[in-house]
């Protein structure tokens, strides 16, 4: 998961950011707002896309980490690469530089491309908060949040993975504490799924208006 650094500029269009950690409903309630009428840029779609087969990022990871860091298929290979800025602070500086621009370009791009036809815009940041940046250029702030215990629940039955990883990565987010901190609103996704239906449907009311008088 990449850490995003701000658009160069504030969006011209009502810009909601929606953030939650892993497992806690963040798709689930972006495709509720999409269903809605709300344009969704998946920040984490289009960082992984960059380092995809032909992806704009591979030519400079080539030019800069060599030919080994790129798999037959043309992606970039993730566990090399994550082996490698996992060791070195400087490597993973470099990753950086080259992936950065380019995801705000990117960006940019999928915001306009989707400007005219949405009245708001949400952009799905996991790590909105670790990045610490991306709150400047966003109007609003929401967290869809639940239990731990939910989460780890939730990501097992839906990836296979042991509880124990499950709780791995939830350790490495931020605490739920601090994301509920930078929070407008807040979607419980404890709660059963007609319910959080009904809370999209409200704060969709609310961005509406929101955008109106931007
Ligand atoms: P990730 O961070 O891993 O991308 P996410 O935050 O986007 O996850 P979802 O994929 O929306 O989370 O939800 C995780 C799982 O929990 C999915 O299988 C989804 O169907 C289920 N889920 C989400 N919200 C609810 C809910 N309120 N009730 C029951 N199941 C839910």
């Amino acid at each position: 998961m990449e850490v995003i650094e701000p658009l160069t500029k504030p969006m011209t269009q009502f810009s909601l950011g929606l953030t939650g950690g892993i497992g806690s409903g963040k798709t689930t309630v972006a495709n509720y707002f999409a269903q809605l009428g709300a344009g969704i840029i998946d920040t984490d779609a289009i960082a992984h896309a960059l380092t995809a087969p032909n992806g704009l990022a591979i030519t400079a990871i080539r030019a800069s980490f060599g030919n080994d860091f790129i798999s037959e298929s043309g992606a970039m290979d993730r566990q090399k690469m994550r082996d490698q800025v996992f060791s070195s602070a400087s490597q993973k500086q470099l990753l950086e530089s080259i992936l950065h621009p380019l995801i705000r370009q990117e960006c940019e791009a999928a915001a306009s491309a989707l400007r005219e036809h949405h009245p708001y815009l949400i952009f799905v940041i996991p790590l909105l908060v670790e990045s610490g940046f991306w709150v400047e250029s966003l109007d609003q702030i929401l967290v869809v949040d639940c239990e731990q215990a939910t989460q780890i629940q939730r990501v097992m039955a839906r990836n296979g993975l042991p509880q124990e990883q499950v709780s791995r990565i939830i350790a490495s987010q931020v605490p739920r504490s601090e994301r509920l901190a930078v929070a407008d609103d807040v979607i419980n996704s404890d709660r059963d799924l007609s319910q959080v239906r009904l809370e999209v449907e409200k704060l969709h009311e609310k961005y509406i208006n929101l955008a109106l008088f931007r």
